[in-house]
């Protein structure tokens, strides 16, 4: 009898101890993550599943969430509307909400990691942007889908749930600003979209991906090689006025106009999304050198989406006062531009910013 009562006492002990840990997956205790949620085609709807047309941030972040009950055992998951805009409306004052929420959630011990849903035309810009200026070392984890929530075989589920996994995930912590899309971990320095309509549009190129995912299932392959986080310059605490800076298209026969006419409007920076190697027209190149005299800074990246601009390679920077981008497109390198302006800098300090960055 006494032997029956010390098993009876151990078990209900086992079944105690297995209750009081419900909350916990395998013994750990699960992440406390924080969707900051800003629009986008993940938050999109259409009349129905199979049209193409569609609205941009109509769905709630509950709706989202109760689309895969399943992260709810991955982590315990809070939510705030930030925007609830198409990312093309996407501008630098919601960054800025993003960056100083991001600061102040991932300050004390309570937030393990952040996903940011948001849509994926300017996602790039974005999570370049937060890259540089969140200093936290955990899980900023950017996701978005290329079909709206109501689309037959809707990609914005699994992304949220892969999402949410790389950001529960310690091993991803000290890896920057990443975005989760079609099972790929992209780290913010190297990501960009590739096709305006297909689910695999984020590539990559040059220095490859951060990881893969699998149903939240992740494999890790490097760090950044860029700075970031704690060891970037940059900051927007007490900014909220950003330097006008432009991006121009570059193509044959380019005319000088556009590049006078943003020196004229008050740009302080000038991206020119060059032919091939950050090329333009003679006309085109005046124009920068007039602008370059005037004190505002060009920056020649290119239009072409893999490879890197170098300097002094058919354009003599040195002699013409102009900086190459090195990796950037033209997007990130207005950002890094963007960013660099908030203080005074010479030439060849922003140049140097461009390879570290
Ligand atoms: N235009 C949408 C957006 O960027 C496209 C998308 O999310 O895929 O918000």
């Amino acid at each position: 009898m006494k032997q029956i009562d010390s098993k009876l006492r151990h078990l209900i002990m086992v079944a105690f101890v297995f209750i009081a840990g419900a909350g916990f997956s395998f013994g750990q205790k699960k992440a406390n993550i924080v969707i900051l949620a800003t629009g986008g085609t993940i938050a999109g709807a259409a009349g129905t599943s199979v049209q193409s047309g569609y609205t941009s941030g109509q769905v709630t972040i509950d709706a989202m969430v109760n689309a895969v009950p399943d992260v709810l055992k991955l982590a315990n998951i809070k939510g705030e509307q930030i925007s609830n805009v198409g990312s093309q409306d996407m501008s630098f004052e919601i960054m800025m909400k993003l960056a100083r929420r991001i600061a102040e959630l991932t300050a004390g011990n309570a937030v393990d990691g952040i996903v940011i849903t948001h849509g994926t035309d300017t996602m790039e810009e974005t999570a370049y942007f937060l890259n540089l200026v969140c200093k936290t070392d955990k899980p900023v984890v950017l996701v978005g889908s290329m079909r709206p929530s109501t689309a037959v075989s809707a990609d914005g589920p699994l992304n949220l749930y892969n999402g949410i996994a790389v950001a529960a995930d310690p091993n991803a912590k000290g890896r920057g600003v990443l975005l989760v899309m079609n099972d790929w971990i992209h780290s913010a320095q190297t990501l960009t979209k590739v096709s305006t309509t297909a689910v695999q549009t984020f590539m990559s190129p040059i220095r490859g991906l951060i990881g893969t995912t699998a149903y939240g299932v992740s494999e890790y392959y490097r760090y950044p090689y860029s700075k970031f986080g704690g060891k970037s310059e940059f900051s927007v605490e007490n900014v909220t006025k950003l330097p006008r800076v432009d991006i121009i298209y570059a193509d044959a026969d380019m005319s000088a106009d556009l590049v006078d006419a943003s020196v004229e409007k008050g740009a302080k920076g000038i991206v020119i999304a060059g032919v091939g190697n950050g090329n333009m027209t003679k006309a085109a190149l005046d124009a920068c050198v007039r602008a370059s005299k005037k004190g505002v800074v060009v920056v020649r990246s290119s239009r072409v989406a893999t490879g890197n601009v170098g300097r002094n390679v058919e354009v003599n920077d040195d002699e013409l006062g102009l900086v190459a981008s090195s990796d950037l497109n033209p997007q990130k390198s207005r950002i890094l531009l963007t960013l660099a302006l908030l203080k005074q800098r010479k030439l060849d300090e922003i140049q140097k910013l461009y390879y570290e960055y």
